[in-house]
C-alpha cells in the first residue's frame, strides 16, 4: 500500500504543500479542509468593504494534481493510532505522514467584550458580517497596529468616505516601519481622514466603543478587532509539542519536535530560522515554509540528506486602499531599511504579489535553491 500523506488545512501553505507532495513523492496525498473554497485571506479587508473576490473552488485548484480532497472539519488527531476524526463522518482517516496547516483565527478572548461586540476580517464569514454591519455604522474603530489593522483601516476609509474611522494601537503608528514608512502612513491616514490613537491600550470593548486602560472612552458604534491571532488547539490536544500560543513546534526541517511523522507549516506552526528568529505569521512565510517542508519530506522518504530551512525577508507589502500602497524594504531579519516604495506603484506591486500567490497555488514549484 502506498504511503499516505494527509495535509490538514487548505489555506496558502496547506494547499501548496499537498500539491507539491503529490508532485515530489510517490505517496497518496489527501487534503482535508473545512470549506470547499480556497479563501484569499489577504484580501478579506477588501471583501469587508463590498469588493467581490474570485471564487476559487478547491476541486478546480486541485484538478490534475492527484490530490484527494475531503471537505470536512478535523475534530481530533489521534497521534497513537495515526488517525484523524472528522465532524461529519464516523470514518477515520489514516495517515503515515501528517502535514499540519490549520492556519489561524482572530483571538477574540484576550480582552473583555471582544467576543460579544467586535467584528474581524480573519475569515470570510466574519468579513461578510462586518460588511453588513458597516451599512448601519457612523463611527468605526479598528483596533490593532499590525499590518492587518493598517490595511483594514485604509480600505474602510477609502471605500466609505462618510464613515469616521478611528485607528487604535497600543504602540506607535506603523511601529515596524522605517521613519519614511511611518511618515508616509501618517500622511495617507490624514488624507483618508483616519484618526489615529497611538499608545492606547484597550481594556474593554463595549457596544458603544472602547474603554482604554487610562479610563478614557473612545466612541465607536462598530469595532474591528485585529489585535491578535490564535491557532487551533488540535496539535496540543493530540499531545504534539506546542509553544505557549499552541503552535506546533518544529525543527529546521519543519518536523514536529515531538512527533517526527508530523510536519508543520504556515501560521499554525512555530517555524524558526537558523538564527533562532521565528517567522512571523504571514502568507509571505507560509508559502516558503510549505516548499521547504515538502522538499525535506521528499528527501527524507527517498533517504536523501536535506538542507535546513533557509529564509530571508525582502519586504512588507501593505495596501492602503485600492490606489495607494506602501512597500517597506527590510533586512533579512525583517527589520526595516530606510527604502520604501509608495503610492500607485506600490499599490500595483502589492496587487501583483497577491495575484502571484494564487498563481502559485495553481502551479506550485520548489526552487532548486531550497
Ligand atoms: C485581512 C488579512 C490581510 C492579510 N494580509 C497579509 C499580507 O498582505 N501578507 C501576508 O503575508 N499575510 C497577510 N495576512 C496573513 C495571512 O493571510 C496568513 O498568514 C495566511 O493565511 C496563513 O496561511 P495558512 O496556510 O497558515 O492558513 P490559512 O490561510 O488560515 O488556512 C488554514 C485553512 O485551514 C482550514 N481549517 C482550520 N481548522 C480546520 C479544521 N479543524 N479542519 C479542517 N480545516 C480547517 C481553514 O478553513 C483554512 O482553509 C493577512 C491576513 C488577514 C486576515
Amino acid at each position: 500500500m502506498a504511503l499516505r500523506i494527509v495535509v490538514v488545512g487548505a489555506g496558502y501553505s496547506g494547499l501548496a504543500a499537498a500539491k507539491l507532495a503529490a508532485k515530489w513523492t510517490d505517496a497518496q496525498v489527501t487534503l482535508i479542509n473545512a470549506g470547499d473554497r480556497f479563501v484569499e485571506r489577504v484580501r478579506l479587508h477588501q471583501l469587508a468593504v463590498g469588493q467581490r473576490l474570485r471564487d476559487l473552488p478547491l476541486v478546480d485548484l486541485l484538478a490534475g494534481s492527484g490530490v484527494d480532497l475531503i471537505v470536512d472539519r478535523v475534530t481530533e488527531i489521534d497521534a497513537a493510532q495515526r488517525v484523524l476524526r472528522l465532524a461529519n463522518t464516523s470514518q477515520v482517516v489514516r495517515y503515515d505522514r501528517l502535514v499540519y496547516a490549520l492556519g489561524s483565527a482572530a483571538d477574540m478572548d484576550s480582552v473583555p467584550g471582544v467576543a460579544e461586540h467586535a467584528y474581524t476580517v480573519a475569515t470570510g464569514d466574519q468579513a461578510l458580517r462586518l460588511r453588513e454591519r458597516i451599512a448601519d455604522s457612523d463611527v468605526l474603530a479598528v483596533v490593532g497596529g499590525g499590518l492587518t489593522g493598517i490595511e483594514a483601516a485604509a480600505e474602510l476609509a477609502e471605500a466609505h468616505p462618510g464613515l469616521k474611522v478611528r485607528f487604535v494601537t497600543g504602540g506607535a503608528l506603523g511601529a515596524a516601519l522605517s521613519e519614511r514608512g511611518q511618515d508616509y502612513l501618517r500622511r495617507t491616514f490624514d488624507r483618508l481622514g483616519v484618526e489615529v490613537r497611538a499608545h492606547a491600550k484597550v481594556s474593554e470593548v463595549r457596544a458603544d466603543g472602547l474603554l482604554l486602560a487610562d479610563g478614557e472612552h473612545v466612541a465607536a458604534d462598530t469595532v474591528v478587532w485585529t489585535a491578535g491571532f490564535k491557532v487551533p488547539e488540535l496539535a496540543g490536544e493530540a499531545g504534539f509539542a506546542v509553544d505557549d500560543h499552541g503552535r506546533l513546534t518544529v525543527d529546521e526541517m519543519l518536523r514536529s519536535t515531538s512527533h517526527p511523522e508530523v510536519t508543520g507549516v504556515g501560521d499554525a506552526a512555530a517555524v524558526r530560522m537558523r538564527t533562532g528568529q521565528e517567522l512571523r505569521m504571514a502568507c509571505a512565510t507560509g508559502l516558503p515554509s510549505a516548499q521547504h517542508a515538502v522538499r525535506a519530506l521528499a528527501d527524507q522518504l527517498a533517504g536523501r540528506e536535506t538542507r535546513p530551512l533557509r529564509f530571508r525577508y525582502f519586504n512588507q507589502c501593505i495596501s492602503l486602499g485600492r490606489r495607494d500602497g506602501l512597500i517597506q524594504f527590510v533586512h533579512a531579519d525583517d527589520s526595516p531599511r530606510e527604502a520604501v516604495l509608495t503610492g500607485r506603484k506600490a499599490a500595483l506591486y502589492k496587487e501583483a504579489i497577491v495575484r502571484g500567490t494564487v498563481i502559485f497555488e495553481r502551479h506550485p514549484v520548489i526552487p532548486t535553491s531550497f
